[in-house]
């Protein structure tokens, strides 16, 4: 319960700073949302995109789930809480950027690669099945499951899920006329950085902000 009491109080906290006085963010946020990005994240607790990024609220659009997997497009039955929450963002909320957000030491990566206890799982093992041909990738090139393979696995499982969302026909769409932007991010919570997929150099590099007055990724 004490746990319980601490969320409590925190809420309170988060009130008398977000509500309570004048000006408040809520002031304005209590009309509407409008986040100009979204982000894919991990259920893991370590990896809360709005801390990481140190984001308010009202700013990042957030959908989480085991291993942050974006499935592909399919409109047959079933419920797809994921592509809701993509087809919200992109449609009527307008998104300019989609962050998938992949981090290190991930358990539901972790199981995949090892692929033993998912198989008792009601719905842990079949939702990972989306990244088998990744697995399978990663292993013929490491041949066992290692620290190494399972960081591979996670940094191919964020350009899978990449690959995934151009297969939406409105987010390729509007990814081909520049009003969208797609964004591959690694958090390695090992050495503390943030990495992002670089298209050019075929690799996760380290994202440092750009240089006051020099050229900025995307800019003039
Ligand atoms: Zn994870």
């Amino acid at each position: 319960m004490q746990e319980i009491h601490k969320y409590i109080q925190g809420f309170n906290d988060f009130r008398e700073e977000y509500f309570c006085c004048e000006n408040s963010p809520f002031e304005i946020l209590r009309k509407g949302q409008e986040p100009k990005t979204m982000v894919i994240a991990c259920s893991d607790s370590r990896t809360d995109p709005s801390l990481l990024l140190q984001c308010g609220p009202g700013e990042i659009f957030v959908v989480r789930n085991v291993a942050n997997i974006v499935p592909p497009y399919e409109t047959k039955a079933g419920y797809h809480g994921v592509s809701s929450a993509i087809e919200y963002a992109v449609k009527a909320l307008k998104v300019e950027n989609i962050i998938v957000l992949g981090h290190s030491d991930c358990g539901g990566i972790g199981a995949l690669m090892r692929n033993d206890e998912v198989n008792e799982t009601e719905f842990v093992g079949n939702w990972l099945s989306m990244l088998h041909d990744v697995r399978e990738d990663v292993l013929d090139h490491f041949g066992e499951v290692s620290p190494r393979s399972c960081k591979a696995c996670e940094m191919s499982g964020v350009l899978a899920s990449v690959r995934n969302l151009m297969t939406f026909p409105w987010i390729a769409e509007r990814v081909d006329s520049g009003d969208l932007h797609l964004h591959a991010w690694y958090f390695d919570m090992t050495t503390g950085q943030l990495r992002g997929y670089d298209r050019d150099g075929q690799k996760f590099k380290t994202l440092e902000m750009p240089v006051p007055g020099g050229a900025t990724p995307g800019g003039d």
